[in-house]
């Protein structure tokens, strides 16, 4: 089988990915020379804990599985099972941490509630006020600067796989055949779009009321903090955006303890992990309404060097790198992901959200699994 895959995004390089492990020649076409879209711009977290029971938790945890086999096979995506800890500082937010630990999945998505010395003894960076931590032991990280060029190196030692960067597909001809920039069509038996959030052009034209949305965010990268923070760190701002939380515990932190105005205005939360040269990626914001600004606000870094500071009880290391970058994501925030056979023997895959880099090796396999690969 010869596969055409659009957009070499994680999601693209996965899809690409599973072709290859079955067998199949794969011809991988990016606009860009190479992908610089949301696969890049995130923290790289493969973030299970406080994903939705079912089908989320489920795509989570698999490729939680994948990602671990993955990393073994291509040590250049940095893939560490460093777990996360989610920092609580007063009775409102460990009630919600309390109640997430006594989930009864609580084992298989590897949380337990500890206290402040025992988070501190798993990181002996967090130096800072904080009365307990829930620890997710399945949470993870890989380097997504780097990532895809890695998978592609990888995929290119097969012989089996082109990339051809620096075309944009623009049209679907036919049945399982594209056309690029350069007036070339590419034919294969399946033809696989993983486009991301460039919601206009060719796929509007394909699927005019596409149930997918954009959102902007707002991240920075700082220097190396001179000693390492080995796990990734939440503040219990999280506990708000992830839908494992929701009950009476989190119903009472809203209402007992709003966020702070900058954090609310930019629906924010801290999530923290390092960089292997030692520096933090820390985020981030949510932006719905379009258009989106076009410039990146300094009150939502403030807010969160504050919030880093009092977790590490010590100055955030200067600020080296401010970026945004927008994802794809399901209106209907329960769908893992947007699947659609849009022409025949051509798939369109977009809209994991904020959880595209998590699952993405597993909402490839399903392609995979589903088109008979
Ligand atoms: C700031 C930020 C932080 C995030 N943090 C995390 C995280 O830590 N963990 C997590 O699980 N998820 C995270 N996410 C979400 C995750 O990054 C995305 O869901 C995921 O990267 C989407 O992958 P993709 O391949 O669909 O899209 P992209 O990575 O955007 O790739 C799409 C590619 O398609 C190409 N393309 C588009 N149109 C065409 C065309 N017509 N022809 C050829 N090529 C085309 C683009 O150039 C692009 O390279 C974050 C997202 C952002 C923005």
């Amino acid at each position: 089988m010869r596969v055409i895959v659009v957009g070499a995004g994680v999601l693209g390089s996965m899809h690409a990915w599973h072709a290859i492990e079955r067998g199949h020649e794969v011809v991988h076409i990016e606009r860009e020379a190479e992908a610089r879209g949301a696969s890049l711009r995130n923290f790289g977290l493969v973030w299970v804990s406080g994903r939705a029971d079912g089908p989320e938790l489920a795509a989570a945890l698999r490729a939680r599985e994948l990602w671990e086999g993955i990393g073994a096979r291509v040590p250049e995506l940095g893939f560490r099972p460093n777990g996360s800890l989610t920092v609580v500082r007063n009775a409102h937010e460990l009630a919600v941490a309390e109640a997430a630990a006594a989930r009864p999945d609580a084992a298989v998505r590897g949380y337990r509630l500890l206290t402040a010395a025992e988070a501190r003894r798993l990181n002996p960076a967090l130096r800072g006020e904080f009365t307990a931590a829930l620890w997710c032991e399945r949470d993870a990280a890989v380097e997504p600067r780097t990532a895809q060029l890695a998978l592609k190196r990888a995929l290119l030692a097969s012989g089996r796989y082109t990339f051809l960067g620096g075309r944009e597909v623009r049209e679907v001809v036919g049945e399982h055949a594209v056309r690029d920039d350069h007036g070339d069509v590419h034919t294969g038996d399946a033809v696989i779009l993983c486009t991301g959030a460039w919601l206009g052009g060719l796929v509007k034209e394909l699927v005019p009321e596409l149930p997918v949305r954009r959102v902007r965010l707002q991240m920075m990268q700082t220097d190396p903090l001179g000693e390492p923070l080995t796990t990734s760190v939440a503040d219990a701002d999280s506990f708000r955006y992830y839908p494992a939380y929701a009950g009476g515990a989190l119903d009472a932190l809203a209402t007992g303890q709003p966020q702070a105005p900058t954090a609310a205005a930019h629906r924010m939360q801290l999530l923290m992990v390092q960089r292997r040269d030692g520096g933090l990626t820390i985020g981030d914001t949510h932006e719905y309404d379009q258009p989106f600004g076009f410039d990146v606000v300094e009150d939502p870094y403030d807010h969160l060097a504050e919030v880093v500071e009092a977790v590490l009880g010590r100055p955030m290391p200067r600020i080296r790198r401010r970026w945004a970058g927008v994802y794809a994501q399901c209106v209907d925030t329960a769908e893992v992901v947007h699947r659609q056979r849009v022409r025949d023997g051509v798939w369109l895959v977009t809209g994991p959200g904020g959880r595209g880099m998590t699952c993405a090796p597993a909402i490839a396999e399903t392609t995979a699994d589903e088109l008979g690969w």
